[in-house]
């Protein structure tokens, strides 16, 4: 591992590894396989690349990324190790140079192009060839639970079990949540791996919800005490965006706007606007992402939640590109949710999509309402554990006294019990409130002994009561069309009286006076 550091600042000039970096590279020195979680721009290059050149032979790396081969290769070059690359781009003269250089062993670094893997040509290649390690880039692509799911990775397990002497496996990836890891280590046959996830807390970020407020107003005011600070405005719909944008525009912000109803032409000069800091605010839907890289964007504000953490992490943390202390902000109120749920189901009518996709917007809901640190919620959904507490997050700061709201929890999860996982949380708030409604006496759930218990309470209130304690992970909300609520084991040490349930002030009363003055 000396070696390693030696070479870290001989060939790349870097003082010290990042976290995660040295222990994924250890691991692959002793021949582990690996499965690496890394944040784009986390530094996976050195994870593979230092191994590859301490290691004698030539390591593989499998890429779909053509362009980037050839930038990873020039930039090899530049710190004096052998690299080359065989994709589609190469003409029939440069493809048989590589061929041979490669069967020479010439090279400390082959790139791939997972299509060029499969054929006799390749594996007799690979026969003629020393490998100490294959690194798999992008990895996501085996999953189908991926956002980019690729068949030509299909092959690669299958080319891989084929080699002589298996080398050890290292398969990056910068997005997945546990499901889909699980799913990449099973696809490609990882023998054990070591699995990190690690450098997805951005720490110069500091996240914030909140709720029970005027948006509209609360907006203005936001972008009026940042005058000088570039920032973005995330909305769900383009309508929202022409609203909000209208009405920023009105106030004599300079703004801009994009969504996918401009054409080409509207957009490319809102974007380079904005880039050049002569629009300051840029309203947008999530059509507003691909391949901005400003450095210098101080907020993104979300007008309403977006459909799934993964989107708002990546939205948000366009703030902040420069390291330097950037907010983040999601309003949020609970119809909100709706919107989201309509998009979804409007989106697609595979069932599976569909309850993958209502699976995400409630963990996004319930980022919305937990009272845990916000960076940690995020970053350990990611599956990172043992991150500290961010300290600025709108939780984390947050003061208000907790009130014991044991007594009130106890009445909601006996009555949720008793409904054994048959209703949805609707029907659960209004068998608390005493509802006379028909599907209730229909039901006959006015004679239940939880019927009525919290009547003194808004039916709204209840509603959100009922969330929060999904949210602090005392119910479930079932998957599926018609969602129902059960109990988890949690509910029992309350239920028991061994347990007390807290909760900030300022999120009881925040609720309570919203829906009061609505
Ligand atoms: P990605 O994970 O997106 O492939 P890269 O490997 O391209 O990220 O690395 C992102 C940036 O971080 C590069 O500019 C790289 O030079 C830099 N970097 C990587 N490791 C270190 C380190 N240990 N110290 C300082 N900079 C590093």
């Amino acid at each position: 591992m000396e070696q390693a550091q030696r070479m870290l600042k001989e060939i790349y000039g870097f003082d010290s590894f990042r976290k995660g970096q040295q222990d994924i590279i250890e691991g692959l020195l002793e021949g582990k396989d690996t499965l690496a979680i890394l944040p784009t721009g986390g530094g996976k290059s050195v994870c593979y690349q230092l191994p590859a050149i301490l290691l004698p032979g030539t390591t593989i790396v499998v890429s779909p990324l053509i362009s980037l081969m050839k930038d990873q290769v020039d930039a090899l070059g530049r710190l004096g190790v052998q690299a080359a690359y065989l994709n589609s781009s190469l003409d029939a003269a440069a493809y048989r140079d590589v061929v041979r250089n490669t069967a020479q062993g010439v090279y400390k670094l082959l790139y791939v192009a997972p299509e060029r893997l499969d054929g006799t040509m390749f594996e007799s290649l690979a026969s003629q060839m020393h490998i100490p390690l294959i690194a798999i880039d992008e990895a996501h692509c085996v999953s189908q639970w991926g956002h980019d799911f690729r068949p030509s990775y299909r092959q690669l397990a299958g080319w891989i079990g084929r080699l002589e002497n298996r080398p050890p496996v290292a398969a990056f990836t910068a997005t997945a949540t546990p499901e889909v890891s699980d799913d990449i280590s099973a696809m490609l046959g990882l023998r054990k791996p070591n699995v990190f996830v690690t450098g997805f807390a951005r720490t110069n970020l500091s996240l914030s919800v909140v709720t029970g407020t005027d948006r509209r107003k609360f907006l203005r005011d936001y972008v009026a005490q940042r005058q000088d600070q570039s920032g973005i405005i995330y909305t769900a719909t383009r309508k929202e965006a022409e609203e909000v944008y209208a009405d920023l525009t009105r106030l004599g912000v300079s703004a801009g706007k994009y969504h996918g109803g401009l054409g080409d032409d509207d957009r490319s000069e809102a974007q380079e606007k904005f880039r050049f800091d002569e629009a300051r605010v840029m309203v947008a839907t999530n059509a507003f992402g691909m391949g901005i890289d400003k450095p210098n964007v101080r907020y993104v504000v979300h007008w309403q939640m977006p459909s799934d953490v993964e989107s708002y992490y990546q939205e948000a943390g366009r703030a902040g590109r420069d390291g330097e202390e950037s907010e983040c902000v999601l309003l949020f109120e609970p119809q909100d949710v709706q919107v989201q749920r309509f998009l979804i189901e409007r989106g697609t009518t595979d069932p599976d999509r569909q309850r993958i996709q209502l699976n995400k917007l409630y963990t996004m809901m319930h980022y919305s309402r937990t009272e845990k640190c916000l960076l940690q919620f995020i970053v350990s959904y990611f599956g990172e554990a043992d991150v500290p507490e961010c300290g600025k997050c709108s939780n984390c700061l947050d003061q208000s006294e907790k009130l014991d709201m044991t007594e009130d929890a106890r009445k909601a999860l006996s009555c949720v019990g008793r409904l054994k996982g048959r209703f949805g949380i609707a029907l659960a708030s209004k068998v608390l409130k005493g509802s006379r409604e028909k599907r209730i006496l229909e039901f006959g759930l006015d004679r239940l002994s939880t019927y009525g218990l919290l009547r003194d309470w808004v039916e709204k209130d209840i509603t959100d009561w009922l969330y929060w304690l999904v949210a602090e992970g005392y119910m479930r909300i079932s998957e599926g069309e018609f969602p129902t609520v059960s109990l988890t084991a949690e509910a029992l040490p309350v239920l028991e009286g061994s347990k007390t349930v807290f909760r900030r002030r300022s999120m009881a009363s925040k609720r309570r006076s919203a829906s009061g003055s609505g």
